[in-house]
């Protein structure tokens, strides 16, 4: 990949072509640069409280293992009660609260409640798509899915400055918070990505695009 200025002077990665002129699968993601952790760094993860349902609780980290760890260098760990030094992502469960991240991949390092989960799946179904209904595991999958991207340092993917403008994703990218710093984009929009509110399969069913797994193998290689 190649890293190149576009003419909103965002750095955006070229596919090369190789071999017999097979191009490089296409890959996405776009990356709040300042705040990617280094390369196969070991983060801990825990949880502020453990009164929050266990198996959804590890329903949470299989779908990290199983997604982010599975396709990059980087090794969340722990996942057991925080103590109030604790490093990494903290994670509060908040059934009343929007999931959410407080702040973009380093940037979580430490900081109490920096991700907010929900298990109220009768909750998150009024905001989220009906998929959520009676589909906890499912749905906690792949809201876990997409926050942990964030705490990987990636942006919402509708909110990229090179997004095509006629793809009629308006609506979401204003309901996604049009939150775009240090941009670095890999190659090009991927409306498929995990991280894009567009996505037709609602949070991607909870499963990285291909595009997602190539721009991961970039951020953070194996
Ligand atoms: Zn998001």
């Amino acid at each position: 990949m190649t890293l190149v200025k576009t003419a909103t002077g965002a750095l955006t990665a070229v596919a090369l072509v190789l071999g017999l002129g097979a191009p490089i699968p296409a890959s996405a993601l776009s990356a709040n640069a300042r705040f990617l952790w280094p390369k196969g760094s070991q983060i801990p993860v825990c949880w502020e409280s453990l009164e929050s349902d266990p198996f959804f609780r590890s329903e949470v980290q299989y779908a990290v293992e199983d997604t982010w760890m599975t396709q990059s260098s980087i090794v969340f760990y722990g996942w057991d009660q925080c103590q109030p030094n604790s490093r990494g992502i903290r994670i509060k469960v908040d059934n009343t609260a929007w999931p959410m991240v407080k702040a973009d991949g380093v940037g979580l390092d430490g900081m109490p409640g920096g991700m907010i989960l929900n298990f109220d799946v009768d909750k998150l179904s009024k905001g989220f798509d009906k998929l959520c209904r009676g589909a906890p595991v499912f749905c906690i999958r792949a809201i876990a899915v997409h926050e942990f991207g964030h705490a990987m340092a990636f942006q919402h993917e509708q909110n990229r400055s090179d997004r095509p403008r006629a793809d009629g994703c308006v609506k979401a990218e204003y309901q996604g918070g049009v939150r775009r710093h240090n941009e670095l984009n890999i190659d090009r929009y991927d409306p498929f990505s995990i991280m894009n509110y567009c996505n037709p399969d609602w949070s991607g069913n909870g499963k990285l695009s291909p595009g997602d797994i190539s721009a991961i193998s970039e951020f953070y290689p194996l």
